[in-house]
């Protein structure tokens, strides 16, 4: 009951608030208005980067990118709640867990916080279902002056899993906020596969060009 009437009082309050993007018009529960939410540059599909296929909610384009920017390296924390609702916004696929992409430790260290575990979690306790760190990343290097070839067996050597975790979850939704090449995605997937993981969703908030294969 008190509950009940808790989230009235937040919701009623939300009303009052200005929206996070043009600060004109009042916010919606997405803490933009219905203007600034509508014209989010959406893209709502699947796209396929190294056999991975990846849903996607907007392009990475204005306003977004400058959203995911400051959100991830200039600790506006308050934007966790639009993105999540971006994510929100898509048919999520039924899955047991939530996975965010992780960070090595060096990166949380600099940042602070892993930006998309804190949106996983919120994704994951709305949808009940459970948060699932099975796969740690060791140390992000630069990949400059590297082949192609080099870049991808990094890449694959940075994603470690934690065999205590072994087919703890079956269907796994991993979330990342922005996709270009898709390696990431793809390391992440080929090592959630090692887990014994049988159904792999990827979604990310939003996708560089994607019309670029
Ligand atoms: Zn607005």
């Amino acid at each position: 009951m008190l509950a009940k009437s808790l989230n009235h009082l937040i919701s009623k309050f939300k009303g009052l608030m200005p929206c996070q993007l043009c600060g004109l018009d009042p916010q919606q529960a997405h803490s933009l208005c219905h203007d600034c939410w509508h014209d989010l540059p959406w893209f709502n599909q699947y796209i396929q980067r190294r056999h991975c296929r990846i849903l996607a909610a907007c392009c990475y384009r204005f306003p977004i990118d400058r959203i995911i920017h400051q959100y991830k390296y200039e600790q506006q924390l308050h934007y966790q709640t639009v993105l999540k609702h971006c994510l929100l916004h898509l048919a999520l696929p039924q899955v047991d867990a939530v996975v965010a992409m992780p960070i090595s430790r060096q990166r949380l260290v600099q940042r602070g916080y892993n930006q998309m575990q804190i949106i996983a979690q919120s994704i994951a306790a709305q949808h009940q279902l459970a948060l699932w760190q099975p796969v740690i990343r060791t140390a992000q290097h630069s990949q400059k002056g590297l082949s192609r070839l080099e870049r991808l067996q990094a890449i694959d050597k940075q994603f470690q899993i934690k065999a205590s975790e072994y087919r703890r979850y079956q269907r796994v939704l991993v979330l990342d906020d922005v996709v270009t090449t898709g390696s990431s995605f793809a390391a992440m997937q080929q090592a959630l596969q090692r887990l014994g993981c049988t159904q792999i969703e990827l979604a990310c908030i939003a996708v560089a060009s994607p019309k670029i294969r």
